[in-house]
């Protein structure tokens, strides 16, 4: 949302109320001159200025916790234009109807707010020291975790801020205030306790004011009977440029003391114990918050409780074997391994069971794919020795890995575990999941097949039911037994002949001339979508295989499945584009599914 909303003439980003009255007095103040700024208390907010006889009036269009915009009281709309849009036609409680845009001057872009500039280098530092990433894996959490990471670290910046004191005592506050420079306005805050309540202290006339900040039950922060705000450094922000009930505004920011410029880290609150706990199996000796992450951080550092889990935050984020202590190996020892009653899942090869990897330093929760015993075919035995040569070649976070094969009783093929299980099952059984969470799993799948892209190798099987489930934010590719690895010289893989074959999930180039690429898995992508957003339903249901491709040759496509956001449903289509080189590959299958993402769930 942000990124459309700042291409537009009339935003004028993080402006002051009355930084946007002087816009439209410029404007001319005519009646329903309108423009459009960011909320400065409402994280994702937005404000609407109109100018109605020769008067200024300001509307905050609040985001709502359904991720739908609407002014206080009024109808939710999908995107805050689409606020504008419907003003422009009712009034509805509004002073007059929005008539007129006034856009920026010439040459002036929308204003960034400081915590614009400082928020890509927190989140990376954030990534990095709470999950230990770096690299590609550091880059793939952001990328697929944006909008969460940004919330945390919206709602823990202030303690990356020097007039953040901490849990400092009221005494040892004026202390600070009374040191140094003595300019009327220099501040601090403090941390009084762990519930949400700070204290704003202010120097005023060499005397310290003390006003106490409460958090409300919604977790709004304010001074009794002040504004509220969703953060602390909003409400700095706002008192640094109007007293609005304070003894003056906000000047100088009282630096805290040399040594206590504290991260984001929980156990970097003073008073707080530090919830430090030695990893095994991690790449250094380290003392992250593996276990604790982001549902910990929401106790220790008052993050909304609801805060959900982050694949990062998983034992299958990274490969067991970017520990450079485990030794890499393809081969898994028989007497580590530890079968467990009660089958995953069945597959054409056999049975799936879950297991326990006893490595050198940690043990991993795995699936084992074991291979019929009765079966003498050397055949079947070869194609899962291809699977695990194509698994073996995949790291990625969104692809399941192979942990190793076993040779013993049978051969067993060893896999990081999903336990949640096939998507389109686990859609089926939870239909109240909400569209975002859909897109964040589908999006999380287009990253996966970007990677298996730019390392050329071919699906060949993708689909809801070949998409496991780590948790309902975590999603991984599996069933590598049809995959290709292909050639520098050609980009597509041609088969000898028709096989047991996912019909409806292939191109027409499959079915018609054996030919398998990149863009054929676009294709069957554009099929899972659509299964993904039908919540699990069967693509093409009640119809035959023969009767599919009739229907895919006569330009005919699925239908939007209901309650489908048209963005995806248009993103689809694009996949099913008929001739392969006209179709998006997945570098723009992923970022347009990306920016939708961020879109649909940005702050
Ligand atoms: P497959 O033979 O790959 O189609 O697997 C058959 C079934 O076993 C799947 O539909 C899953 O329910 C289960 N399964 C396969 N691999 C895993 C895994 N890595 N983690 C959890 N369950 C799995």
């Amino acid at each position: 949302m942000s990124d459309r909303v700042n291409s537009l003439p009339f935003f004028y980003g993080n402006i002051t109320r009355e930084d946007a009255e002087d816009y439209l007095r410029q404007g001319g103040m005519s009646d329903g001159l309108y423009l459009l700024r960011q909320s400065r208390s409402y994280l994702g907010g937005y404000a609407l200025s109109v100018s109605f006889r020769r008067e200024c009036y300001h509307y905050t269009i609040e985001r709502e916790l359904n991720e739908m915009y609407a002014i206080a009281g009024g109808k939710s709309h999908r995107t805050p234009v689409d606020v504008i849009d419907y003003h422009s036609q009712e009034s509805d409680g509004l002073v007059c109807l929005l008539k007129k845009p006034c856009n920026r001057p010439k040459g002036m872009q929308p204003k960034v707010g400081p915590f614009e500039d400082l928020k890509e280098k927190m989140i990376k530092e954030y990534v990095q020291q709470t999950w230990n990433l770096q690299g590609a894996a550091l880059e793939q959490a952001i990328i697929s975790q944006r909008p969460q990471l940004e919330k945390l670290i919206a709602t823990t910046a202030h303690e990356k801020m020097p007039w953040f004191h901490h849990t400092i005592t009221r005494e040892d506050s004026e202390t600070r205030l009374q040191m140094g420079s003595r300019i009327n306005g220099k501040f601090l805050i403090r941390q009084r306790d762990l519930h949400g309540s700070y204290a704003l202290c202010l120097l005023h006339g060499g005397q310290v004011m003390h006003y106490r900040i409460d958090k409300d039950k919604a977790g709004k922060l304010s001074i009794p009977d002040g504004k509220k705000f969703d953060t602390l450094w909003q409400l700095v922000e706002h008192y640094s440029y109007k007293p609005d009930g304070l003894l003056r505004v906000l000047t100088e920011s009282c630096p805290r003391p040399e040594g206590e410029n504290r991260g984001t880290h929980p156990s970097s609150i003073n008073g707080l114990k530090s919830y430090t706990l030695p990893i095994p199996g991690r790449k250094k000796p380290t003392t992250t918050r593996y276990w604790m992450s982001s549902r910990c951080l929401s106790v220790c550092l008052s993050v909304p409780s609801n805060a959900e889990s982050m694949p990062m935050d998983t034992e299958v984020y990274e490969s067991p074997y970017a520990d450079p202590d485990e030794l890499r190996t393809s081969t898994v020892d028989r007497s580590q391994l530890f079968l467990e009653d009660g089958e995953l899942g069945s597959g054409n090869f056999g049975t799936v069971m879950k297991g326990i990897y006893k490595m050198r330093k940690t043990e991993k929760p795995v699936a084992v794919k074991i291979l019929k015993n009765d079966d003498n075919n050397p055949a079947v035995k070869e194609e899962m020795m291809r699977e695990a040569n194509v698994m073996q070649q995949l790291d990625n976070p969104y692809i399941v890995r192979m942990i190793g094969i076993c040779e013993a009783e049978s051969l067993m093929l060893v896999m990081e575990l999903a336990e949640l299980g096939p998507l389109h099952k686990y859609l089926q059984k939870h239909r109240q999941i909400s569209m975002k969470n859909v897109t964040e799993l589908v999006h999380q799948v287009a990253m996966g097949m970007k990677y298996l892209e730019e390392h050329n190798f071919v699906h060949r099987d993708l689909a809801a039911r070949n998409v496991l489930l780590v948790t309902q934010h975590y999603a991984k590719i599996s069933d590598f037994g049809l995959s290709k690895a292909l050639t520098e010289e050609e980009n597509y893989y041609k088969a000898k002949g028709h096989g047991k074959w996912p019909v409806k999930w292939y191109a027409p180039e499959c079915m018609n001339y054996f030919k398998f690429s990149c863009k054929s898995d676009v294709w069957s992508f554009g099929v899972l979508m659509w299964e993904a957003y039908s919540l699990g339903m069967k693509p093409y249901k009640g119809m035959k295989g023969n009767e599919v491709i009739q229907m895919i040759e006569s330009g005919e496509r699925m239908n939007s499945p209901v309650n489908c956001p048209p963005e995806m449903y248009d993103l689809m289509k694009k996949c099913w584009t008929y001739k392969p080189d006209e179709r998006p590959g997945f570098l723009v299958v992923e970022s347009r599914l990306r920016d939708f993402y961020y879109d649909i769930s940005s702050q």
